[in-house]
């Protein structure tokens, strides 16, 4: 047995290579890992990937991450949502709210109750009136969650918008700062050993090699590792995501300051909106198979609040994953294993889901790749992918654009067999699905199932101790509090001025 460190090399230096070094760097023992992050600067990254998920705040404070420096270093602003407009129809608009629908009822999840009172004709409230933050986004207000279950404002969570390049800088500094290597370079060969097939080294254009025992592939599309060297098959997902364009531009910034995502369906896609502290950033998702560059680029800058901050920026890509996140010693983390299109933000989730699966797994000093490690490993990385795709999937699938092409194909198409079981138990028993591990949640569900127009026929038969008139006394009052607290709320412009304000609030 050695007594040298375990040597992990990471190639690129984009959102996956070093969030996935920072990851490492916080949660492995460093006397025992030696870890180089290979970038670059010709080559560059994408730069896009600025909004994000609640789970990110799990991670930035297992590594200690400072909140408001955090905030004030990317100018982030805070998400505590996706606001979808136009989705279902012009004109309708509906929240994925980070949060809770009710708050915590006995007998049966809130949406039963709900259904009950609605098929009752009792009760004609959405379940976006049960949701505090719903009710907080659409007030652009901003607090931190309260810590007491019993109050109605501690139940949502929020995530973070922030500047992609900043982003990775900041990382850097705090990786770097924690004993990872840097080089800048570019690789231009992959050494494999020739008994096992596995990655010995890379050689960089100066001639340097770096040796190591285990290599995650961050670099990109291209997929140089995993991809390219190691020759793990793409499945294409394209055929129930046919969107393989973006078009990308910042525009300055507009009041009020929303603390939430907004994705507006398109005739050939769909664009985003993400506010930031210093601008705006925009997007224009579309298939070209539907739409051509000169009418999304002219659908995008329409869409915009505020001027233009540069000329839009095309990016290519096509939805679907490797056949395996890990195969000999090489692990593939961000666009280097998968894309999924950004409708949801779930790619920076994906890239911290796999740094932390990874930590877990991760050969010890002295220890040589366990492939049981890589079966649990690649499970994981399945299961995240695979209920991100249905996710997806099921926010085009039920629309009412009829006679658009693009929507009419996305409607008629054949589902995912996972899908269209989830679909029907949804609509026959109100039964949402509901994982403890990865993504999506109960709630995130019934937000875009209800905001799709898939409603459910039956509530389960648990609600029925509840007398009917309690149960419309209770949602009165809840939709009550809901709406006073929420009024109450702390401008989000005004959180952010306050909490990002000075070097004192870290
Ligand atoms: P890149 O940024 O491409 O980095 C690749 C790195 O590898 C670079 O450092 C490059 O220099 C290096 N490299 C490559 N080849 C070599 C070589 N031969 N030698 C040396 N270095 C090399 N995600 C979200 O979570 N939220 C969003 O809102 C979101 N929006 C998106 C919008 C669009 C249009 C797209 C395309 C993606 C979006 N994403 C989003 C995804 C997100 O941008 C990526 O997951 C994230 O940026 C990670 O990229 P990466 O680090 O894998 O790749």
């Amino acid at each position: 047995m050695t007594s040298e460190p375990y040597r992990i090399v990471i190639l690129g230096g984009g959102t996956a290579g070093w969030m996935c070094a920072a990851g490492l760097a916080g949660l492995l023992a460093a006397a025992d890992y030696d870890i180089t992050l290979i970038e670059s600067d010709e080559i560059g990254t994408v730069g896009v990937g600025e909004a994000t998920l609640p789970h990110i705040k799990s991670f930035n404070d297992r590594l200690g991450i400072d909140e408001a420096e955090f905030m004030r270093a990317t100018r982030g602003t805070i998400k505590i949502g996706i606001e979808f407009v136009d989705w279902l129809r012009p004109g309708a608009r509906y929240i994925h709210p980070f949060g809770t629908f009710g708050d915590r009822w006995a007998s049966a999840d809130f949406q039963h109750h709900w259904a009950r009172a609605r098929l009752a004709g009792t009760d004609g409230r959405s379940l976006q009136d049960y949701s505090f933050a719903v009710a907080a986004a659409r007030a652009n207000g901003f607090e931190h969650p309260n810590d007491d279950p019993k109050s109605i404002r501690s139940t949502y969570s929020y995530a973070y918008h922030f500047d992609a390049g900043l982003y990775a800088a900041y990382l850097r500094k705090w990786a770097t700062a924690r004993g990872i290597r840097r080089m800048e370079g570019k690789v231009l060969d992959v050494v494999r050993d020739t008994q096992s097939g596995d990655v010995a080294s890379l050689t960089l254009a100066s001639g340097d090699e770096v040796a190591g025992d285990l290599f995650i592939d961050c670099s990109g599309f291209r997929s140089l590792l995993l991809g390219q060297t190691m020759g793990v098959p793409w499945l294409d997902w394209s055929a129930w995501l046919p969107c393989d364009r973006a078009l990308a531009v910042p525009c300055a910034s507009v009041a009020p300051l929303t603390p939430y995502t907004r994705a507006t369906a398109q005739r050939g896609g769909w664009t985003w909106r993400i506010p930031l502290q210093h601008r705006i950033g925009n997007g224009h998702v579309f298939s070209s198979a539907f739409c051509g560059e000169e009418e999304a680029r002219r659908t995008l800058l329409d869409a915009l609040d505020g001027a233009a901050l540069d000329e839009p920026r095309l990016l290519r890509f096509q939805a679907g994953r490797r056949a395996a996140g890990w195969a000999g010693n090489v692990v593939a983390m961000g666009l280097a294993s998968g894309f999924l299109e950004p409708l949801e933000s779930t790619s920076i989730f994906l890239i911290q889901a796999a740094t932390t699966d990874l930590a877990g797994l991760v050969p010890r000093r002295g220890e040589r790749v366990d492939p049981r490690m890589v079966r649990e490993f690649n499970r994981l990385f399945e299961i995240h992918h695979d209920r991100i795709r249905d996710f997806l999937v099921f926010h085009y699938t039920a629309n009412e654009r009829i006679g658009e092409p693009l929507w009419d194909h996305v409607r008629t198409m054949p589902l995912p067999d996972s899908l269209a079981h989830k679909l029907a138990l949804f609509r026959e028993s109100a039964v949402a699905p509901d994982y403890k591990l990865g993504l999506f949640s109960r709630d995130s569900w019934l937000s875009v199932l209800e905001g799709q127009g898939v409603l459910p026929s039956a509530a389960s038969p648990l609600t029925r101790r509840l007398p009917a008139a309690d149960l419309q006394a209770r949602l009165d009052d809840l939709a009550m509090r809901i709406a006073v607290n929420a009024a109450d709320m702390t401008p989000h412009a005004d959180f952010i001025a306050g909490y990002c304000a000075s070097e004192a609030a870290s």
